[in-house]
Formats: structure tokens, sequence, C-alpha cells
């Protein structure tokens, strides 16, 4: 659908704009890189990788080549593979499920009570079998998941935790940043994240030293030393370009987190009152906003709506998993996750970023009001 001609367009997300502020900075590092004799496992790597633990309060990061391979190898890492059972939300980006798959083991969903993806500890609870071995929550749109309850279950039943944090740099529980709460966390760099590289990219963090030489080994061919294979490792590098971008793009993330914030604050305000479900804000938690996402149960026809005003919106996700072809003929195709198959009827994000103008914002929100079922 097109928008009427002359109208404000409101694009969902404006990267260039976002970059054109940082233009001289980030071209400085990107030559840099070139100019130099190393592009992979070199300096920027080793320096990113420092800024980055030290912002998400780990001991370790360690750079690699996206962030379902953050999943994969973080899985593998703390001993996670063929049998295992783990758990993982019922509402999430299907990497959350790739993941356990590519390790040999077998995702078990666990519904979830919201959009955001927090779960229900007894759920939780039920869901463990002897099998059981990991547990993967996912700080979905930008919000921190209960950590707490699901560690509880984690030492009670002995699994690793495993946090999905691709949409959720920068957040916090308690004023403690993700990222060092559990014993590892998988990061996306993916270029419409909080935190996005010019490609693919992600890391993992945890403050377990055993763990952190693990993953710089899996990373590497299963490699410590050169020519030498102590297990069937990855090539899954964070490439010198990208780590020297993404600590440019660092510097600003507090900022540009914050300017994101004022985004949701205003939508809060200007949508309140509609019959539309609107992001809950949990006590104690600082979300990052990745999405800005709404419900309704007419969501294509206000998709629809908002299209036709010029306003871009995406569907975040359409179809869930456990009903994507790639998982048909397995137990996962006949789940019963009646929220799952709910939220991916009704969830809408709006237009969201750092960059979103008062204007723009103005025209998202006064769409929505003009929105008549
Ligand atoms: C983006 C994302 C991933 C995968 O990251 P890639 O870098 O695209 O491989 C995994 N989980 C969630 C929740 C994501 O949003």
């Amino acid at each position: 659908m097109t928008a009427a001609p002359g109208r404000l367009r409101v694009p969902f997300l404006d990267l260039v704009g976002l970059h054109d502020e940082l233009r001289t900075e980030l071209d400085e590092a990107a030559l840099r890189v070139l100019h130099s004799d190393r592009v992979l496992m070199g300096p920027e790597l080793e320096s990113f990788e420092q800024s980055w633990a030290a912002a998400v309060g780990a001991g370790f990061a360690v750079g690699v080549g996206s962030g379902l391979d953050a999943l994969s190898l973080g899985l593998r890492a703390l001993g996670v593979g063929e049998g295992d059972e783990v758990l993982v939300p019922s509402h999430t980006f299907v990497a959350t499920w790739l993941a356990v798959v590519h390790v040999g083991a077998v995702p078990v969903p666990v519904d979830v009570l919201s959009a955001a993806g927090a779960w229900d500890a007894d759920a939780l609870e039920d869901a463990v079998t002897p099998s059981t071995r990991a547990v993967v929550p996912v700080h979905l749109y930008g919000h921190p998941v209960d950590l707490d309850a699901v560690l509880r279950v984690a030492r009670r039943h002995d699994l690793v935790v495993l946090d999905d944090a691709a949409q959720a740099h920068g957040a916090r529980i308690d004023g403690r940043p993700v990222g060092g709460l559990t014993h590892a966390t998988a990061w996306s760099f993916y270029p419409g994240k909080n935190l996005g590289a010019f490609g693919d990219g992600g890391a993992v963090t945890t403050s377990d030293p055993g763990t952190a030489h693990r993953l710089r080994s899996l990373r590497n061919y299963g490699s410590s030393e050169k020519y030498r294979h102590d297990e069937i490792g990855w090539n899954s590098r964070l490439d010198e370009v990208q780590a020297a971008l993404l600590a440019v793009k660092l510097r600003r993330l507090p900022e540009h987190n914050a300017r994101r914030d004022a985004v949701a604050r205003r939508y809060d305000e200007g949508l309140a009152g509609l019959e539309l479900v609107l992001p809950e804000r949990v006590q104690g938690t600082d979300p990052v906003w990745h999405l800005y996402v709404v419900r309704s149960p007419h969501r294509d026809r206000l998709r629809e709506h908002l299209a036709a005003c010029g306003v871009e919106t995406l569907v975040h996700y359409p179809v869930p998993p456990h009903r994507q072809r790639a998982f048909a003929g397995t137990a996962l195709a006949d789940a019963h996750l009646p929220m799952a198959d709910r939220l991916a009827r009704e969830v809408l994000s709006l237009p969201m970023g750092p960059t979103l103008r008062r204007e723009e914002q103005d025209a998202v929100i006064q769409a929505v009001q003009t929105f008549r079922p």
C-alpha cells in the first residue's frame, strides 16, 4: 500500500541517519583497518572485547560471527550437546531454537506469559525432566527477563543458563547490566540491533575463565594453538572492521538507549486509553526498547491503516517457531503453545529508534488514534 502524496513518511528505523551522527569516527575506524595488515583476530577485536565485557559487567567477551553463532557456541562451551533438552521461550526469534538444534540438543518450548517473553516460574519448573541441561531465557524487545526466578530453577536442577540478549544491549535488572548475571550471555550485532555492526557479528560474555577459554577455541577451529585442534570447532570470528566500527558505536550506546527510552515514554502517553495492549514496564528493570510492540486483536487492519498513513511497521514475529516448516514432522510441531499462537496474530512493532523525530512520532500516534476497527 502506498501513502497519499505529500504526507510525511515514517520509516521503521533510520540507520543512515544514526550513522550520519558518527560519520567521521566511523570512516576513520574503517580506514584504519583497511590500511593495516590485520583484518582478523587483531588489536581492534581485543580492544572491543575488553570494552564490551566492561560495559555489561562480565569478566570476558568473545567476539563471534553472528548472534546465532554466539548462542550455538555458548551452549557448546557450557557443555550442552547431543540428547540434552534445553528450555526455550515459545515466543522468540527462531535463532534461539536453531542454536539448540545446531549443538545436537532438543529445544523444549515453555509458553510465555507476555509479549516481552516473561515466564511463569512454575511452568518453567514443570518443563524440567532428567534430560534437561540448560535454559535459554530471551530478553525480547529489550525487556529484561526475571533472571532471579530462572536462576533459582536452574540451581535446583543443576542447569546452565545462557541468556539470549540479542535485543537487550544495555538493559539492566536492579541496576545491574544484563551480560554478567548468568553462566554466559549471547549477543548479536546484526545491523538493526541496538548495537549493530555493518554486517554480521556477535559475542558471548561470561565471567568464567574456563568458559571464555573454551569459546576462544570453539570460534577458531577448536584450536588454542596454531595447527593443534583439541575439539570440533567452528570458524566464527568477529572481524577487525566490525570490531573497530562497533567500538565507535558502543561509546554512544547509553545515549542512543536514552533516546529510545524517551520515544517509548511518548508512545506510552500518546497511545494510552486506546484499544491496544501497550508494553509493560516491569518494576526494577531498565528496558532498552529495541522494539516498541503493541498488541491488537485487529493487528492486520491496524497495520494496513498505518501503511496508508505513511507509517512503516513490522511484525516480530508473524509465525511462531513451532509453526515453522523447519520443525515440521518433529514433536515440536504438535506443541500446545496458545500464547505464542496468539502473540503471532496480535503483535505490531511501531517505528522506534534514536533518530525518530518528534513530528514523525506525532504522525505515528495520530495514525494509531484515527484507526477504526
Ligand atoms: C537477532 C537475534 C538473534 C540472532 O542474531 P543474528 O546475529 O541475526 O544471528 C537471536 N536471538 C534473537 C532474540 C534475536 O533478536
